[in-house]
C-alpha cells in the first residue's frame, strides 16, 4: 500500500518493522520510493496504522521495577497505564530507578503519576507485603 504525506518524508531508507498489535507479529516491509512510502507484508489494515504511528510518533508501554523499603522483596514490578513516547522511555525508567516505595505495596496501586509527556500513571503489578 502506498502512503503519502508529510509524516513520511523523514524516512531515509527501507526498513523491516514488526507489527506488535497481535500475536501474528507480521514483518512489515516499509520502503521509501519516488511515489512516497509503501508498506507491505501486513496481514491486515491494522498493520498500516501501526507503521504510520511508528514512523510519525512511536510509543511503548513502560515496564520496569522499583525499589521497595521494608518489603518481603526488595523490588516490585511496575508498568504504565498507557504508552509513553519511545524517545523518553529510558529517561523515565532511570527516574523510576531513583525512587523507593515503602511496603506494603498493593497490586494495582498507582505508585507514581503524571509521568512523561503522556502523563501516564505507574502501577504496581504485584503485592509486596511489609516485612515483620
Ligand atoms: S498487521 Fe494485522 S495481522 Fe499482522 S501483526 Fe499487525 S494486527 Fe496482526
Amino acid at each position: 500500500m502506498q502512503v503519502n504525506g508529510p509524516h513520511f518524508m523523514r524516512l531515509a531508507k527501507n526498513k523491516i518493522m514488526v507489527c506488535m498489535l497481535c500475536p501474528k507479529s507480521c514483518s512489515l516491509s516499509v520502503a521509501d520510493n519516488f511515489n512516497g512510502v509503501s508498506i507491505e507484508n501486513n496481514g491486515c489494515n491494522k498493520g498500516i496504522q501501526f507503521a504510520k504511528k511508528e514512523l510519525a510518533d512511536p510509543e511503548r508501554i513502560l515496564t520496569s521495577t522499583m525499589k521497595v523499603d521494608h518489603g518481603v522483596l526488595p523490588l516490585v514490578s511496575v508498568r504504565g497505564d498507557n504508552p509513553v513516547k519511545k524517545d523518553e522511555l529510558k529517561a523515565l525508567i532511570k527516574q523510576l530507578d531513583g525512587m523507593t516505595l515503602y511496603a506494603p505495596v498493593l497490586s494495582g496501586q498507582i505508585v507514581a503519576s503524571d509521568f512523561g509527556r503522556n502523563s501516564v500513571n505507574i502501577i504496581a503489578t504485584r503485592t509486596i507485603d511489609r516485612l515483620n
